[in-house]
């Protein structure tokens, strides 16, 4: 039985980065997040695809023995496709394309054996969708992300979905966005009082730092000089996230503090080419390495 359950979007993009392009690349919220969590834990992906997903695709989820059980094909359907470009700023993507295809009619349903799975991810996709996962869930640990596109046009749906999770994973600009607040504390402060007991907070090329009423913490990002294309970094963050915590099976001070690191190794791997092509090749042993030059880069002494 999976520990981990991801629901999210499998996808094809098109990205442009100022370093080249990539006309067919493997992507989706719930690729990024699977193939990084499956380092540390059993995952299962539900999502959709459609004819055009070629078994090339599908291998990587095989490689990385993420269960593919629950990722439903629609026979003469579309995958969905995402069209998304960045600047300078590789911290911003801007989305030139999406098209939903076969997440129009995507109903995810939640198997008997994938209701007991302990930790669930919501991964970017319609928030009444990620709502209606939820309320099939027994986890006990449950973990949302979004993105600018649900707070522009699903506002209100967003944060019913919002006030039935633990947790909330979302960048620093949509913070600000959702909270209608330019100051980051008290944007947080915002989205906590929303229901939430912990939100984390990514903030690219800076690191990601984790709020809860009463704690805090925060990491600088790995310091790399080569970003190649960002895509998927947040969900290779929260992949590594939530795959310790499934792991370690708690939600603890401790554990929540290694889980920040894990994910930011995870996100600083996953940036250095395109797709998933890096974590294909990744060993647990770079992991170990990154994670303990993270804490050379943070220890100071009083
Ligand atoms: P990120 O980790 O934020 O860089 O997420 C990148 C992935 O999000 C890409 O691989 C896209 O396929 C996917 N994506 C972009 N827009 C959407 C959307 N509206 N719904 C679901 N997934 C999306």
């Amino acid at each position: 039985m999976s520990s981990l359950v991801v629901v999210g979007s499998v996808a094809i993009d098109s990205i442009t980065t100022p370093f080249g392009a990539r006309e067919r690349s493997l992507g989706g919220s719930a690729t990024h997040f699977s193939v990084s969590a499956s380092f540390y834990t059993d995952v299962s992906v539900v999502a959709v695809i459609g004819d055009d997903f070629m078994a090339e695709d599908e291998a990587v989820f095989h490689e990385r023995k993420i269960n593919t059980r629950y990722l439903q094909r629609v026979p003469g359907g579309k995958t969905f496709r995402w069209v998304g470009e960045y600047g300078f700023d590789l911290n911003t993507a801007v989305t030139k394309d999406t098209q939903l295809n076969v997440f129009a009619d995507f109903k995810p349903e939640l198997s008997a054996e994938l209701r007991n799975a302990p930790f669930l991810f919501l991964g970017n996709i319609q928030p009444t969708l990620q709502r209606q996962v939820r309320e099939q869930s027994n986890a006990k640990f449950v973990a949302m992300d979004t993105m600018n596109l649900w707070i522009d046009i699903a506002r209100d749906e967003l944060i019913k979905t919002i006030n039935v999770v633990d947790c909330v994973v979302i960048n620093d600009a949509e913070a600000r966005q959702l909270a209608g607040e330019a100051n980051l504390i008290r944007a947080a402060r915002k989205i906590l009082d929303l229901g939430p007991k912990l939100l984390i907070v990514k903030r690219g090329e800076y690191g990601a730092a984790f709020f809860t009423k009463d704690s805090f913490f925060a990491t600088a990002a790995y310091p790399l000089e080569a970003v190649f294309d960002p895509t998927g970094a947040g969900d290779s963050f929260a992949g590594g996230f939530m795959g310790h915590l499934a792991h370690a099976d708690k939600v603890d001070d401790h554990t929540l503090r290694r889980g920040i690191i894990y994910g930011s190794v995870m996100a600083s791997y996953n940036v250095e080419e395109f797709s998933c092509d890096r974590l294909r090749r990744l060993t647990p042993e770079e992991i170990k390495a990154r994670f303990h030059e993270f804490k050379e880069f943070t220890h100071f002494e009083v």
